[in-house]
């Protein structure tokens, strides 16, 4: 498989660390809210690039953390009147149910900052300890200008980092590019015990402290979204090579930007969205499609009307899923024709055609595309004559490639059941209100169309007569 290497600006051979393995860290979200639009690109990208390395046989240990020590959570917790820890846990299980409904599947490990305490404290000490880190009265900063690589990432150097500064006259820090690793706790916040005193760590040493935790010293991808380039991931290498003097992460993949209606995203512009503001109006398998159709590092335009054409493409996607497990159920015909035989020999090129895309960079649009050709093939030859051997291949075929890319991986509902089950709400409702004229309207109504309700001790039950 190729990777786009933002450490060396070119697509490269991903050849892993340790044959057969991949350890893979990805940037997490900081829980203090739902998560926007923007921060679910990453999430569902680099869930993409995992189920495709695990499909082409890698054992893949992939960690994303939860920043859950951060201004935007202290001041959340104050706002709502509930501790840091409160404010965590909420949304790290609002993040759960929207990655769900995305098709994110769980990390190997979601570490959080305020379980990583004592390594994150272990790396500070080491850099202060080489002389890459000072403390200014309980304040500890990286010392950038003992880093030479610094800004080989986003292609900078240090001379012209410190030209373009903004200085700050009352900065305690030596030069404007140094970054805090630890902070000195303010009243009202939460704190650690330290060798500089009470805090907390800065935001980007979690990173650093929990892929070496987890991952080891040198890990064989990194990935987040571009905006992340500078300065987080700079100075994540800073911390981990400082360090240890060995190399941090091989590849460094980023997703390219989300902009809504052609504009820059943000909150002054009213056109920040949240997720969860989208599922009102969409399932999230929806924008999961919409992400997808995209190649991942170029930029993407949300808008109403990209969504509509995700949707349609989706429905597509079922629509052939749900034809195809139709035929199987009522066809008469077991073994292939001469004819299916030949059909299901060609089958593998659209694999191939699949597998070649996705190798290439992670395209998941040409991906897609090889899967839209499989399907409009099917859709073509496959009938009520086809023998279930055919169908039952050409529809494992499609469920293996939808798999990878997490999509079209719903069952079909049971137009019935739901129907059923919401009628016995209503009847139970009615029943309720002391409405038995309605509750028996629909009892017969259900009795008319064969189906017989039953009062239980376990609640109502239905069959059909
Ligand atoms: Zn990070």
């Amino acid at each position: 498989m190729k990777l786009y290497n933002t450490l060396t600006q070119k697509k490269e051979e991903f050849v892993p660390i340790e044959p057969g393995k991949v350890r893979m860290y990805s940037c997490g979200p900081t829980v203090y809210n739902y998560f926007h639009i923007g921060n679910a690109r990453p999430f569902i990208v680099f869930d993409v690039l995992r189920r495709f390395l695990e499909y082409t046989g890698y054992d893949v240990t992939f960690v994303q953390n939860f920043t859950d020590v951060d201004d935007k959570i202290i001041n959340r917790s104050h706002e709502e009147g509930i501790s840091a820890k409160a404010v965590a846990d909420k949304y790290i299980a609002e993040y759960f149910k929207d990655a769900d409904a995305l098709g994110i599947h769980r990390a190997s490990v979601h570490p959080r900052v305020s379980d990583t305490i004592p390594e994150i404290i272990t790396m500070v000490k080491t850099l202060e300890d080489k002389g890459l880190a000072y403390n200014v009265d309980g304040n500890v900063y990286y010392q950038v200008e003992n880093f030479p690589q610094y800004g080989k990432l986003s292609g900078q150097n240090i001379d012209d980092l410190e030209a373009g500064a903004r200085i700050d006259v009352n900065d305690e820090k030596r030069s404007p590019l140094d970054f805090a690793l630890w902070k000195k706790a303010k009243p009202g916040e939460p704190f650690w015990e330290s060798p500089w005193g009470k805090g907390r760590p800065g935001w980007h040493i979690e990173c650093s402290a929990m892929s070496r935790k987890f991952l080891g010293e040198t890990i064989d991808i990194h990935g987040g979204g571009q905006d992340l380039i500078f300065p987080h991931h700079e100075n994540e290498i800073a911390q981990s090579e400082g360090s240890c003097g060995c190399p941090f992460a091989h590849y460094w993949v980023h997703n390219g930007y989300i902009n809504i209606n052609n504009e820059k995203m943000s909150k002054s512009k009213g056109n920040f969205f949240t997720v969860r503001d989208i599922a009102k109006h969409y399932d999230l398998e929806v924008v999961r499609m919409f992400m997808l159709m995209a190649h991942y590092r170029s930029p993407v335009n949300f808008s109403d009307a990209l969504l509509g054409q995700a949707q349609n493409a989706l429905e597509r996607l079922y629509n052939a899923k749900y034809q195809m497990e139709y035929l199987i159920d009522h066809t008469a015909t077991t073994d292939p024709s001469p004819q299916e035989s030949a059909w299901l020999q060609d089958l593998p090129k659209f694999k191939d055609q699949f597998i070649t895309a996705m190798n290439d960079d992670l395209n998941t649009a040409d991906g897609i595309s090889a899967i839209f050709e499989l399907v409009r093939s099917a859709n073509s030859f496959l009938n009520d004559a086809s023998s279930k051997v055919c169908v039952q291949t050409t529809l494992d075929l499609f469920n293996e490639l939808t798999g990878v890319i997490g999509l079209a991986q719903k069952e079909k509902q049971d137009d019935l059941a739901a129907e059923v089950e919401a009628l016995i709400q209503k009847r139970l409702e009615a029943r309720k209100a002391k409405d038995f004229k309605l509750a028996d309207a629909i009892r017969d109504d259900l009795l008319n169309r064969g189906i017989i309700l039953e009062d239980t001790r376990e609640g109502v039950k239905w069959k059909k007569a």
